[in-house]
Protein backbone atom coordinates (compact mmCIF):
# COMPACT_ATOMS: atom_id res chain seq x y z
CA UNK A 1 0.00 0.00 0.00
CA UNK A 2 1.54 2.97 -1.27
CA UNK A 3 0.93 6.44 0.48
CA UNK A 4 1.33 9.55 -0.55
CA UNK A 5 -0.40 13.15 -0.33
CA UNK A 6 -1.90 15.79 -2.29
CA UNK A 7 -1.47 18.95 0.19
CA UNK A 8 -3.63 19.28 3.16
CA UNK A 9 -6.15 21.19 5.72
CA UNK A 10 -6.47 20.49 8.67
CA UNK A 11 -10.30 22.06 9.49
CA UNK A 12 -12.45 21.78 12.45
CA UNK A 13 -16.21 19.67 11.43
CA UNK A 14 -18.47 22.84 14.27
CA UNK A 15 -16.74 26.00 12.92
CA UNK A 16 -14.94 25.45 9.94
CA UNK A 17 -12.02 26.93 10.97
CA UNK A 18 -8.60 26.14 9.51
CA UNK A 19 -6.21 25.41 12.05
CA UNK A 20 -2.56 24.93 12.24
CA UNK A 21 -1.32 21.87 13.10
CA UNK A 22 1.71 23.41 15.08
CA UNK A 23 -0.80 24.74 17.28
CA UNK A 24 -2.91 22.27 17.93
CA UNK A 25 -3.82 17.99 16.66
CA UNK A 26 -6.22 17.77 19.12
CA UNK A 27 -8.99 20.74 19.50
CA UNK A 28 -9.91 23.80 17.33
CA UNK A 29 -8.38 26.51 18.85
CA UNK A 30 -11.47 28.69 17.93
CA UNK A 31 -14.29 26.57 19.57
CA UNK A 32 -13.37 23.16 20.63
CA UNK A 33 -14.92 21.16 18.43
CA UNK A 34 -13.26 18.17 16.72
CA UNK A 35 -10.87 18.34 13.45
CA UNK A 36 -11.18 16.60 10.14
CA UNK A 37 -8.26 16.53 7.14
CA UNK A 38 -9.47 17.22 3.58
CA UNK A 39 -6.71 16.61 1.26
CA UNK A 40 -6.73 18.89 -2.09
CA UNK A 41 -7.28 16.04 -4.45
CA UNK A 42 -8.82 12.46 -4.58
CA UNK A 43 -6.69 9.62 -4.94
CA UNK A 44 -6.42 6.57 -5.76
CA UNK A 45 -3.32 5.79 -2.99
CA UNK A 46 -4.15 6.01 0.54
CA UNK A 47 -2.70 9.51 1.85
CA UNK A 48 -1.79 10.24 4.87
CA UNK A 49 -1.08 14.03 6.42
CA UNK A 50 2.67 13.12 6.59
CA UNK A 51 5.62 15.07 4.57
CA UNK A 52 7.69 11.98 4.77
CA UNK A 53 5.78 8.39 5.85
CA UNK A 54 7.50 5.45 6.30
CA UNK A 55 6.92 1.99 6.26
CA UNK A 56 4.83 0.45 9.41
CA UNK A 57 8.01 -1.30 11.18
CA UNK A 58 5.38 -3.72 13.01
CA UNK A 59 3.06 -4.55 10.56
CA UNK A 60 3.86 -6.59 7.89
CA UNK A 61 0.56 -8.17 6.55
CA UNK A 62 -3.30 -6.73 6.12
CA UNK A 63 -5.41 -8.10 8.38
CA UNK A 64 -8.28 -11.35 7.13
CA UNK A 65 -11.09 -10.55 5.86
CA UNK A 66 -12.68 -13.43 6.54
CA UNK A 67 -16.00 -15.26 5.40
CA UNK A 68 -18.07 -16.37 8.55
CA UNK A 69 -18.90 -19.35 7.11
CA UNK A 70 -20.59 -21.07 10.05
CA UNK A 71 -22.53 -18.39 10.86
CA UNK A 72 -23.50 -16.81 7.53
CA UNK A 73 -24.96 -20.41 7.16
CA UNK A 74 -26.54 -20.48 10.39
CA UNK A 75 -28.72 -17.41 10.45
CA UNK A 76 -29.32 -17.09 6.14
CA UNK A 77 -26.95 -13.69 5.58
CA UNK A 78 -23.37 -13.12 3.89
CA UNK A 79 -21.11 -12.22 7.31
CA UNK A 80 -18.06 -11.56 6.91
CA UNK A 81 -14.74 -10.43 9.78
CA UNK A 82 -12.10 -7.90 9.34
CA UNK A 83 -9.75 -9.78 11.97
CA UNK A 84 -8.42 -6.38 13.33
CA UNK A 85 -6.92 -8.77 16.24
CA UNK A 86 -4.34 -9.48 13.91
CA UNK A 87 -2.57 -6.04 14.18
CA UNK A 88 0.21 -5.94 15.66
CA UNK A 89 -0.48 -5.35 19.53
CA UNK A 90 -3.48 -7.50 19.02
CA UNK A 91 -6.07 -4.37 18.40
CA UNK A 92 -6.76 -1.83 15.19
CA UNK A 93 -5.47 0.98 17.19
CA UNK A 94 -2.28 0.11 15.71
CA UNK A 95 -3.18 1.61 12.29
CA UNK A 96 -3.11 4.97 13.92
CA UNK A 97 -0.72 4.98 16.62
CA UNK A 98 1.06 4.44 13.30
CA UNK A 99 0.67 7.77 11.93
CA UNK A 100 0.02 9.66 15.41
CA UNK A 101 3.68 8.33 16.05
CA UNK A 102 4.96 9.89 13.11
CA UNK A 103 3.17 12.96 13.74
CA UNK A 104 4.60 13.78 16.91
CA UNK A 105 8.37 13.27 15.57
CA UNK A 106 7.62 15.60 12.51
CA UNK A 107 6.69 18.19 14.85
CA UNK A 108 9.28 18.09 16.42
CA UNK A 109 8.12 16.76 19.84
CA UNK A 110 10.32 15.65 22.72
CA UNK A 111 7.37 13.20 23.85
CA UNK A 112 4.14 11.49 23.82
CA UNK A 113 1.12 11.52 26.21
CA UNK A 114 -2.13 10.23 26.67
CA UNK A 115 -4.33 8.38 28.65
CA UNK A 116 -5.89 5.15 28.25
CA UNK A 117 -6.80 2.56 29.93
CA UNK A 118 -5.51 -0.58 27.80
CA UNK A 119 -5.60 -1.13 23.90
CA UNK A 120 -4.57 2.72 23.01
CA UNK A 121 -1.87 2.66 25.89
CA UNK A 122 -0.29 -0.80 24.22
CA UNK A 123 -0.33 0.50 20.95
CA UNK A 124 0.87 3.87 21.10
CA UNK A 125 3.61 2.20 23.52
CA UNK A 126 4.78 -0.13 20.63
CA UNK A 127 5.56 2.64 17.72
CA UNK A 128 6.61 5.21 20.16
CA UNK A 129 9.26 2.30 21.23
CA UNK A 130 9.85 1.34 18.01
CA UNK A 131 10.18 5.18 16.69
CA UNK A 132 12.03 6.16 19.54
CA UNK A 133 10.55 8.75 21.55
CA UNK A 134 9.40 8.72 25.15
CA UNK A 135 5.61 7.95 25.65
CA UNK A 136 4.06 8.85 28.94
CA UNK A 137 0.76 6.63 29.47
CA UNK A 138 -2.22 8.15 31.99
CA UNK A 139 -3.88 5.42 33.89
CA UNK A 140 -6.16 5.35 36.56
CA UNK A 141 -5.12 3.18 39.70
CA UNK A 142 -7.30 0.31 38.87
CA UNK A 143 -6.02 0.04 35.95
CA UNK A 144 -5.59 -3.70 35.45
CA UNK A 145 -1.81 -4.52 35.20
CA UNK A 146 -2.90 -7.26 32.46
CA UNK A 147 -3.47 -4.49 30.52
CA UNK A 148 -0.65 -2.69 31.26
CA UNK A 149 2.21 -5.31 30.52
CA UNK A 150 2.09 -4.19 27.06
CA UNK A 151 2.67 -1.24 27.22
CA UNK A 152 5.16 -1.51 29.98
CA UNK A 153 7.16 -4.43 27.76
CA UNK A 154 7.38 -1.08 25.54
CA UNK A 155 9.16 0.65 27.91
CA UNK A 156 6.21 3.34 28.37
CA UNK A 157 6.28 5.33 31.50
CA UNK A 158 3.52 4.35 33.23
CA UNK A 159 1.72 7.02 35.45
CA UNK A 160 -1.07 5.73 37.94
CA UNK A 161 -3.46 8.25 38.97
CA UNK A 162 -5.43 8.08 41.96
CA UNK A 163 -8.99 8.93 40.29
CA UNK A 164 -10.55 7.26 36.99
CA UNK A 165 -10.46 7.67 33.52
CA UNK A 166 -12.21 11.18 32.88
CA UNK A 167 -9.12 12.55 35.83
CA UNK A 168 -6.39 10.43 33.82
CA UNK A 169 -7.35 12.59 30.42
CA UNK A 170 -7.89 15.77 32.27
CA UNK A 171 -4.52 15.60 34.26
CA UNK A 172 -2.54 14.18 30.72
CA UNK A 173 -4.11 17.45 28.88
CA UNK A 174 -2.42 19.95 31.51
CA UNK A 175 0.46 17.53 31.33
CA UNK A 176 0.68 18.10 27.68
CA UNK A 177 0.85 21.51 27.90
CA UNK A 178 3.80 22.00 30.29
CA UNK A 179 6.41 20.84 27.97
CA UNK A 180 7.20 20.18 24.37
CA UNK A 181 4.73 16.86 24.32
CA UNK A 182 2.41 15.11 21.83
CA UNK A 183 -1.13 14.55 23.47
CA UNK A 184 -1.78 11.46 21.38
CA UNK A 185 -5.31 9.75 21.63
CA UNK A 186 -9.00 9.87 19.51
CA UNK A 187 -7.79 12.70 17.49
CA UNK A 188 -7.37 13.84 14.09
CA UNK A 189 -3.96 11.94 12.65
CA UNK A 190 -5.65 8.79 14.64
CA UNK A 191 -8.11 8.91 12.14
CA UNK A 192 -6.16 9.19 8.97
CA UNK A 193 -4.15 5.97 10.04
CA UNK A 194 -7.05 3.91 11.07
CA UNK A 195 -8.90 4.67 7.20
CA UNK A 196 -6.37 2.08 6.27
CA UNK A 197 -9.20 -0.48 6.79
CA UNK A 198 -10.56 0.70 4.45
CA UNK A 199 -8.15 0.60 1.72
CA UNK A 200 -7.11 -2.92 2.40
CA UNK A 201 -10.62 -3.58 2.36
CA UNK A 202 -10.13 -2.44 -1.31
CA UNK A 203 -7.12 -4.33 -2.11
CA UNK A 204 -8.33 -7.45 -0.28
CA UNK A 205 -11.18 -7.14 -3.36
CA UNK A 206 -14.11 -6.86 -1.12
CA UNK A 207 -16.04 -3.27 0.17
CA UNK A 208 -19.17 -3.76 -1.65
CA UNK A 209 -21.18 -4.88 1.54
CA UNK A 210 -24.81 -3.97 2.77
CA UNK A 211 -23.99 -2.79 6.30
CA UNK A 212 -20.75 -2.46 8.31
CA UNK A 213 -20.96 -2.87 12.32
CA UNK A 214 -18.29 -0.65 14.02
CA UNK A 215 -18.09 -1.22 17.59
CA UNK A 216 -18.08 2.56 19.23
CA UNK A 217 -16.41 3.86 22.52
CA UNK A 218 -14.40 7.64 20.73
CA UNK A 219 -16.40 6.85 17.54
CA UNK A 220 -12.88 7.60 16.15
CA UNK A 221 -12.51 4.53 13.88
CA UNK A 222 -16.50 4.70 12.89
CA UNK A 223 -15.24 8.07 11.64
CA UNK A 224 -11.87 6.65 10.26
CA UNK A 225 -13.75 4.08 8.15
CA UNK A 226 -16.49 5.68 6.83
CA UNK A 227 -13.43 8.82 5.71
CA UNK A 228 -11.98 6.37 4.13
CA UNK A 229 -15.05 4.41 2.23
CA UNK A 230 -15.93 8.39 1.26
CA UNK A 231 -12.18 9.27 0.01
CA UNK A 232 -12.33 5.78 -1.55
CA UNK A 233 -15.24 6.44 -3.86
CA UNK A 234 -14.10 10.36 -4.69
CA UNK A 235 -11.17 8.78 -6.19
CA UNK A 236 -13.77 6.30 -8.40
CA UNK A 237 -12.61 3.26 -7.11
CA UNK A 238 -15.78 2.08 -5.62
CA UNK A 239 -19.03 3.52 -6.19
CA UNK A 240 -21.03 2.43 -3.21
CA UNK A 241 -20.39 2.76 0.63
CA UNK A 242 -22.36 0.51 2.72
CA UNK A 243 -24.68 1.91 5.35
CA UNK A 244 -23.10 1.97 8.80
CA UNK A 245 -24.13 0.23 11.68
CA UNK A 246 -23.12 1.62 15.59
CA UNK A 247 -22.92 -0.67 18.23
CA UNK A 248 -22.63 -0.39 21.65
CA UNK A 249 -23.24 -2.22 24.74
CA UNK A 250 -26.74 -0.98 26.36
CA UNK A 251 -25.17 -0.36 29.66
CA UNK A 252 -23.23 2.15 28.21
CA UNK A 253 -24.27 3.75 24.99
CA UNK A 254 -24.16 7.07 25.07
CA UNK A 255 -23.25 7.60 21.59
CA UNK A 256 -26.54 5.31 20.34
CA UNK A 257 -28.82 7.52 22.37
CA UNK A 258 -27.23 10.21 20.82
CA UNK A 259 -27.66 9.28 17.63
CA UNK A 260 -31.37 8.77 18.66
CA UNK A 261 -31.36 12.49 20.31
CA UNK A 262 -29.30 14.25 17.57
CA UNK A 263 -26.83 15.24 20.03
CA UNK A 264 -24.11 15.02 22.24
CA UNK A 265 -24.51 12.76 25.17
CA UNK A 266 -22.06 12.60 27.69
CA UNK A 267 -22.14 9.60 30.40
CA UNK A 268 -19.93 10.11 33.43
CA UNK A 269 -20.53 6.64 35.28
CA UNK A 270 -19.13 3.56 33.05
CA UNK A 271 -20.18 0.15 33.29
CA UNK A 272 -19.54 -2.31 30.93
CA UNK A 273 -17.58 -5.86 30.72
CA UNK A 274 -16.66 -4.12 27.28
CA UNK A 275 -13.99 -2.12 28.73
CA UNK A 276 -12.55 -1.06 25.37
CA UNK A 277 -15.54 0.85 24.35
CA UNK A 278 -16.11 2.71 27.78
CA UNK A 279 -15.80 5.85 26.74
CA UNK A 280 -17.78 8.33 28.91
CA UNK A 281 -17.29 11.53 26.56
CA UNK A 282 -17.70 10.25 22.60
CA UNK A 283 -15.62 12.91 21.36
CA UNK A 284 -16.11 11.86 17.71
CA UNK A 285 -19.77 11.81 18.23
CA UNK A 286 -20.50 14.24 15.36
CA UNK A 287 -18.60 12.62 12.80
CA UNK A 288 -20.68 9.01 13.57
CA UNK A 289 -23.86 11.41 13.58
CA UNK A 290 -22.54 12.12 10.40
CA UNK A 291 -21.88 8.99 9.32
CA UNK A 292 -25.36 7.62 10.42
CA UNK A 293 -27.15 10.40 8.92
CA UNK A 294 -24.69 10.16 5.16
CA UNK A 295 -25.52 6.12 4.54
CA UNK A 296 -28.82 6.20 6.13
CA UNK A 297 -27.46 3.60 8.91
CA UNK A 298 -29.04 2.31 12.12
CA UNK A 299 -27.42 2.44 15.31
CA UNK A 300 -28.27 -0.23 18.09
CA UNK A 301 -27.14 -1.52 21.54
CA UNK A 302 -27.08 -5.28 23.23
CA UNK A 303 -26.98 -6.08 26.81
CA UNK A 304 -24.35 -7.54 28.65
CA UNK A 305 -25.43 -11.55 28.72
CA UNK A 306 -26.12 -11.26 24.66
CA UNK A 307 -21.96 -10.07 24.36
CA UNK A 308 -21.16 -12.80 26.53
CA UNK A 309 -23.36 -15.22 24.34
CA UNK A 310 -22.06 -13.51 20.81
CA UNK A 311 -18.64 -13.56 22.54
CA UNK A 312 -18.80 -17.56 22.97
CA UNK A 313 -20.75 -17.80 19.66
CA UNK A 314 -17.91 -16.81 17.62
CA UNK A 315 -15.01 -18.84 19.40
CA UNK A 316 -16.75 -21.79 19.17
CA UNK A 317 -18.63 -21.28 15.47
CA UNK A 318 -15.56 -19.67 13.68
CA UNK A 319 -12.70 -19.83 16.19
CA UNK A 320 -11.90 -16.79 17.12
CA UNK A 321 -11.85 -15.06 20.57
CA UNK A 322 -12.07 -11.51 20.60
CA UNK A 323 -12.77 -8.63 23.17
CA UNK A 324 -16.20 -8.07 24.63
CA UNK A 325 -16.46 -5.05 22.32
CA UNK A 326 -16.28 -7.06 19.02
CA UNK A 327 -19.16 -9.11 20.28
CA UNK A 328 -21.55 -6.39 19.53
CA UNK A 329 -21.95 -6.60 16.14
CA UNK A 330 -23.02 -10.32 16.10
CA UNK A 331 -25.22 -9.61 19.21
CA UNK A 332 -26.98 -6.73 17.52
CA UNK A 333 -27.09 -8.12 14.36
CA UNK A 334 -28.88 -11.68 15.99
CA UNK A 335 -31.21 -9.02 17.48
CA UNK A 336 -32.38 -8.07 14.28
CA UNK A 337 -32.65 -10.67 11.61
CA UNK A 338 -35.32 -9.42 9.81
CA UNK A 339 -33.68 -6.49 8.78
CA UNK A 340 -30.28 -8.31 8.03
CA UNK A 341 -31.45 -11.44 6.56
CA UNK A 342 -29.41 -12.04 3.50
CA UNK A 343 -27.34 -9.08 3.42
CA UNK A 344 -24.28 -8.81 2.86
CA UNK A 345 -22.63 -7.51 6.34
CA UNK A 346 -19.27 -6.85 7.57
CA UNK A 347 -18.40 -7.04 11.28
CA UNK A 348 -14.95 -5.25 12.29
CA UNK A 349 -13.83 -7.51 15.42
CA UNK A 350 -11.53 -4.83 16.86
CA UNK A 351 -9.42 -6.94 19.33
CA UNK A 352 -8.04 -9.90 21.22
CA UNK A 353 -9.84 -11.86 23.49
CA UNK A 354 -6.32 -12.96 25.01
CA UNK A 355 -6.46 -9.49 26.95
CA UNK A 356 -10.06 -9.79 28.31
CA UNK A 357 -9.06 -13.48 29.98
CA UNK A 358 -10.49 -11.93 33.57
CA UNK A 359 -13.94 -11.38 31.53
CA UNK A 360 -13.78 -15.17 31.17
CA UNK A 361 -12.92 -15.93 34.76
CA UNK A 362 -15.04 -13.36 35.62
CA UNK A 363 -18.28 -14.81 34.15
CA UNK A 364 -17.45 -18.94 34.71
CA UNK A 365 -17.02 -21.22 37.06
CA UNK A 366 -13.16 -21.77 37.53
CA UNK A 367 -11.83 -25.43 37.86
CA UNK A 368 -11.49 -26.92 41.73
CA UNK A 369 -8.25 -27.64 42.80
CA UNK A 370 -8.42 -31.60 42.98
CA UNK A 371 -5.88 -33.89 44.86
CA UNK A 372 -3.17 -35.75 42.10
CA UNK A 373 -5.27 -38.49 42.84
CA UNK A 374 -6.75 -39.90 39.78
CA UNK A 375 -9.87 -41.46 41.65
CA UNK A 376 -10.86 -38.16 43.32
CA UNK A 377 -10.52 -36.81 39.43
CA UNK A 378 -12.89 -39.82 38.30
CA UNK A 379 -15.10 -38.62 41.10
CA UNK A 380 -15.00 -35.21 39.84
CA UNK A 381 -15.62 -35.87 36.59
CA UNK A 382 -18.58 -37.90 37.61
CA UNK A 383 -19.88 -34.79 39.96
CA UNK A 384 -21.92 -32.85 37.48
CA UNK A 385 -19.89 -29.75 37.92
CA UNK A 386 -18.18 -30.00 34.45
CA UNK A 387 -21.50 -29.55 32.85
CA UNK A 388 -22.87 -26.93 35.03
CA UNK A 389 -19.77 -25.61 34.60
CA UNK A 390 -20.22 -25.19 30.99
CA UNK A 391 -23.72 -24.50 30.88
CA UNK A 392 -23.25 -21.53 33.64
CA UNK A 393 -21.00 -19.31 30.91
CA UNK A 394 -22.75 -16.05 31.39
CA UNK A 395 -25.10 -16.68 33.79
CA UNK A 396 -23.01 -18.31 36.57
CA UNK A 397 -25.41 -17.11 39.02
CA UNK A 398 -28.57 -18.51 37.59
CA UNK A 399 -27.73 -22.19 37.40
CA UNK A 400 -28.53 -24.56 39.34
CA UNK A 401 -25.80 -26.35 41.63
CA UNK A 402 -28.53 -28.86 43.40
CA UNK A 403 -27.07 -31.82 41.45
CA UNK A 404 -23.68 -31.37 42.40
CA UNK A 405 -22.46 -34.54 44.48
CA UNK A 406 -19.72 -32.35 46.46
CA UNK A 407 -17.06 -35.05 47.77
CA UNK A 408 -16.93 -35.02 51.62
CA UNK A 409 -14.45 -32.70 52.02
CA UNK A 410 -16.41 -30.16 50.39
CA UNK A 411 -19.58 -30.86 52.01
CA UNK A 412 -17.59 -30.22 55.59
CA UNK A 413 -16.52 -27.18 54.13
CA UNK A 414 -19.88 -25.91 52.59
CA UNK A 415 -22.08 -27.41 56.13
CA UNK A 416 -19.68 -25.36 57.94
CA UNK A 417 -20.15 -22.03 56.04
CA UNK A 418 -24.00 -23.17 56.30
CA UNK A 419 -23.83 -23.77 59.96
CA UNK A 420 -21.94 -19.86 60.42
CA UNK A 421 -24.02 -18.04 58.62
CA UNK A 422 -27.30 -19.81 60.52
CA UNK A 423 -25.67 -19.22 64.04
CA UNK A 424 -26.47 -14.96 63.18
CA UNK A 425 -29.82 -15.43 61.94
CA UNK A 426 -29.83 -15.99 58.57
CA UNK A 427 -31.39 -18.53 56.05
CA UNK A 428 -29.75 -18.48 53.27
CA UNK A 429 -31.85 -18.03 50.08
CA UNK A 430 -31.78 -20.19 47.09
CA UNK A 431 -30.01 -18.10 44.87
CA UNK A 432 -27.30 -17.40 48.03
CA UNK A 433 -26.84 -21.24 48.10
CA UNK A 434 -26.14 -21.45 44.40
CA UNK A 435 -23.40 -18.79 44.92
CA UNK A 436 -22.21 -20.59 48.09
CA UNK A 437 -21.81 -23.56 46.66
CA UNK A 438 -20.25 -22.76 43.85
CA UNK A 439 -17.76 -20.84 45.82
CA UNK A 440 -17.31 -23.85 47.73
CA UNK A 441 -16.96 -26.30 45.91
CA UNK A 442 -13.44 -23.68 43.77
CA UNK A 443 -12.20 -24.22 47.19
CA UNK A 444 -9.17 -26.35 48.50
CA UNK A 445 -10.60 -28.81 50.83
CA UNK A 446 -7.25 -29.68 52.69
CA UNK A 447 -5.89 -26.62 53.13
CA UNK A 448 -3.83 -25.97 56.81
CA UNK A 449 -4.44 -22.48 57.95
CA UNK A 450 -1.49 -21.03 59.42
CA UNK A 451 -3.31 -18.11 61.08
CA UNK A 452 -6.80 -17.77 62.71
CA UNK A 453 -8.54 -14.50 63.54
CA UNK A 454 -10.35 -15.06 66.80
CA UNK A 455 -12.15 -11.54 67.76
CA UNK A 456 -11.92 -7.92 66.56
CA UNK A 457 -13.27 -4.54 67.92
CA UNK A 458 -13.36 -1.67 65.66
CA UNK A 459 -13.63 2.48 67.51
CA UNK A 460 -15.03 4.71 64.51
CA UNK A 461 -13.86 8.18 64.80
CA UNK A 462 -16.10 10.77 63.71
CA UNK A 463 -13.95 12.54 61.46
CA UNK A 464 -10.88 10.55 61.69
CA UNK A 465 -8.75 7.06 61.07
CA UNK A 466 -10.72 3.76 62.04
CA UNK A 467 -9.01 1.70 64.71
CA UNK A 468 -8.81 -1.80 64.91
CA UNK A 469 -8.36 -4.42 67.25
CA UNK A 470 -7.67 -7.98 66.48
CA UNK A 471 -7.38 -10.74 67.99
CA UNK A 472 -5.18 -13.49 66.60
CA UNK A 473 -2.93 -16.55 66.87
CA UNK A 474 -0.58 -17.41 64.15
CA UNK A 475 0.63 -21.09 64.00
CA UNK A 476 -0.99 -22.68 66.80
CA UNK A 477 0.99 -20.07 69.26
CA UNK A 478 0.14 -17.62 71.68
CA UNK A 479 -3.18 -15.02 71.34
CA UNK A 480 -1.69 -11.71 70.00
CA UNK A 481 -3.89 -8.55 70.16
CA UNK A 482 -2.52 -6.75 67.00
CA UNK A 483 -3.73 -2.38 67.03
CA UNK A 484 -3.77 -0.50 63.92
CA UNK A 485 -5.98 2.14 61.88
CA UNK A 486 -6.96 2.43 58.59
CA UNK A 487 -9.38 4.89 56.58
CA UNK A 488 -12.11 2.55 56.97
CA UNK A 489 -13.07 -0.31 58.99
CA UNK A 490 -12.06 -2.83 56.00
CA UNK A 491 -8.85 -1.09 56.15
CA UNK A 492 -8.28 -0.94 59.50
CA UNK A 493 -8.77 -4.65 59.94
CA UNK A 494 -6.61 -5.96 57.07
CA UNK A 495 -3.51 -3.40 58.09
CA UNK A 496 -4.27 -4.93 61.93
CA UNK A 497 -3.87 -8.40 60.61
CA UNK A 498 -1.46 -7.70 58.26
CA UNK A 499 0.63 -5.82 60.79
CA UNK A 500 1.31 -9.59 62.90
CA UNK A 501 1.12 -12.13 59.62
CA UNK A 502 3.73 -9.69 57.26
CA UNK A 503 6.42 -11.13 59.46
CA UNK A 504 6.01 -14.57 58.11
CA UNK A 505 4.20 -14.45 54.83
CA UNK A 506 4.43 -10.67 53.94
CA UNK A 507 1.63 -10.30 51.09
CA UNK A 508 0.53 -7.25 49.31
CA UNK A 509 -3.30 -6.81 48.60
CA UNK A 510 -3.57 -5.65 45.11
CA UNK A 511 -7.20 -6.02 45.05
CA UNK A 512 -10.32 -6.40 46.42
CA UNK A 513 -13.94 -6.31 45.52
CA UNK A 514 -17.36 -6.77 47.56
CA UNK A 515 -20.30 -8.62 45.59
CA UNK A 516 -23.83 -8.01 47.84
CA UNK A 517 -25.91 -11.09 46.29
CA UNK A 518 -29.63 -8.98 47.04
CA UNK A 519 -31.15 -5.78 48.31
CA UNK A 520 -31.91 -6.94 51.44
CA UNK A 521 -29.83 -5.48 54.27
CA UNK A 522 -28.86 -9.33 55.64
CA UNK A 523 -27.76 -10.26 52.29
CA UNK A 524 -24.63 -13.17 51.64
CA UNK A 525 -21.48 -10.59 50.98
CA UNK A 526 -19.26 -12.00 48.88
CA UNK A 527 -15.42 -10.59 48.80
CA UNK A 528 -12.85 -11.50 46.81
CA UNK A 529 -9.22 -10.64 47.34
CA UNK A 530 -6.29 -10.91 45.36
CA UNK A 531 -2.72 -10.83 47.14
CA UNK A 532 0.57 -10.87 45.61
CA UNK A 533 4.06 -11.51 46.62
CA UNK A 534 7.11 -11.72 44.16
CA UNK A 535 4.51 -11.70 40.67
CA UNK A 536 2.83 -14.65 42.54
CA UNK A 537 -0.69 -13.73 42.92
CA UNK A 538 -3.53 -15.35 44.82
CA UNK A 539 -6.91 -14.73 44.23
CA UNK A 540 -9.67 -16.06 46.99
CA UNK A 541 -12.94 -15.30 48.62
CA UNK A 542 -15.31 -15.33 51.47
CA UNK A 543 -18.89 -15.49 52.21
CA UNK A 544 -20.74 -14.46 55.11
CA UNK A 545 -23.61 -11.38 55.73
CA UNK A 546 -20.81 -9.56 57.33
CA UNK A 547 -18.71 -7.99 54.90
CA UNK A 548 -15.46 -7.28 57.92
CA UNK A 549 -15.93 -11.17 57.68
CA UNK A 550 -16.05 -12.27 54.18
CA UNK A 551 -12.74 -10.13 53.79
CA UNK A 552 -11.19 -11.77 57.05
CA UNK A 553 -12.22 -15.18 55.47
CA UNK A 554 -11.10 -14.28 52.39
CA UNK A 555 -7.62 -12.76 53.30
CA UNK A 556 -6.90 -15.65 55.51
CA UNK A 557 -7.61 -17.84 52.77
CA UNK A 558 -5.70 -16.38 50.03
CA UNK A 559 -2.67 -16.32 52.96
CA UNK A 560 -3.45 -20.06 53.35
CA UNK A 561 -3.20 -21.00 49.62
CA UNK A 562 0.33 -18.69 49.48
CA UNK A 563 1.28 -20.26 52.40
CA UNK A 564 0.86 -23.65 50.81
CA UNK A 565 2.05 -22.49 46.73
CA UNK A 566 5.13 -20.71 48.30
CA UNK A 567 6.29 -23.81 51.04
CA UNK A 568 6.40 -26.48 48.37
C1 LIG B 1 -10.66 1.42 21.17
C2 LIG B 1 -11.45 0.22 20.87
C3 LIG B 1 -12.77 0.29 20.36
C4 LIG B 1 -13.49 1.60 20.17
O1 LIG B 1 -12.95 2.41 19.18
P1 LIG B 1 -13.24 3.99 19.16
O2 LIG B 1 -12.38 4.49 18.10
O3 LIG B 1 -12.91 4.50 20.53
O4 LIG B 1 -14.70 4.15 18.87
C5 LIG B 1 -13.42 -0.89 20.07
N1 LIG B 1 -12.84 -2.09 20.28
C6 LIG B 1 -11.58 -2.20 20.76
C7 LIG B 1 -11.02 -3.55 20.97
C8 LIG B 1 -10.86 -1.06 21.08
O5 LIG B 1 -9.62 -1.18 21.59
ZN1 LIG C 1 -14.03 25.26 15.61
Amino acid sequence: MKATNSGYTLSCIMCGKVNDERKTSTYCTECGGVLDIEYNEARKEIQYPLEEIKPDPLKNHFTSLKKLKRLSEKYGAELYGKLEFENPTGCFKDRGSYIEVQKALELGTDAICLASTGNMAASVAAYACYFKIPCFVFVPEKAPEVKLAQATIFDATIIKIKGDFMECEKLCREFAKSGNYYLAGDYVFRQEGQKSFCYELYDQGMTDFDYIFVPIGAGTNFAAIYKGYKELKAAGQIDKIPHFVAVQPEQHSPVVEGIFKKDKMVKEHVNTMADAVAVGDPLDFYKVLRGIEETDGLAFTATENELLDSMKEMTMEEGHFTEPACAIPLATFKNNLDTFKGKKCLFVLTGTGLKSAHIVAKYSLSSPVLPANLERIQQYIESGFIDMQKESWGQTRNTGFENVNMDEGHMKLYNEYVNNINRKGKTLKEEEIRVLRSLVYNEDADLDYPVEVLDYKLTMRKHGLVSAAVKLRINGGEEVISLDQGVGPMDAILTAIKAETDSFLPLEVIDHEVEILSPDTDSLVIVTVTLEKEGHTFTSKGASPDTLEALIQAFLKGLAVANKALTV
